[in-house]
């Protein structure tokens, strides 16, 4: 496994860059899940789920002192559906690019990821329908059935 030094400070930088502007709320995807997978082929998917655990840690230690609420959502598929039309498929993303195959929505994977993650916080709705331990193959199921009934309100 080869890492990258500098990007990995950088990413050590970010965190605490993140938790010094105190948000009121920090929504993590839900780690307990992803523990014990081995990591992926390329070297961002080796590096985020450390940063990410980095995160939580940091934010766990410092949430009662800083005020942020911290909240779990569930992770599957967030880097591979379109938040804009909803559109999940696994060709959606391109390494660190996304693009939607459907309205070609383009943007960082990071960026949908994040987008992601919030709307499954924010939208009770959602929230309500894909919880912390819907399995994958539940999440895709209520993913496509959503973006099937937009498509056929607006087509
Ligand atoms: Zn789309």
């Amino acid at each position: 496994m080869k890492l990258d030094a500098q990007r990995v400070r950088g990413q050590a930088e970010a965190t605490r860059e993140i938790l010094r502007s105190r948000p009121d709320v920090l929504i993590m995807e839900d780690l307990s899940r992803m523990r014990g997978r081995t990591p992926g082929r390329n070297f961002s998917r080796v590096v985020s789920p450390w940063m990410r655990s980095n995160l939580k840690e940091r934010a766990e230690f410092l949430s009662p002192a800083g005020g942020s609420r911290l909240e779990a959502v569930n992770p599957a598929h967030t880097s591979q559906e379109c938040p804009q039309c909803g559109y999940v498929h696994k060709d959606n993303r391109q390494g660190d690019r996304f693009h939607c195959r459907h309205c070609h929505f383009t943007a960082h994977a990071d960026t949908v990821g994040a987008m992601n993650v919030e709307h499954r916080d924010t939208d009770h709705k959602l929230r309500e329908r894909i919880q912390v331990f819907t399995p994958k193959e539940g999440v895709l199921k209520i993913l496509r059935e959503i973006f099937e009934r937009k498509r056929a309100l607006f087509t």
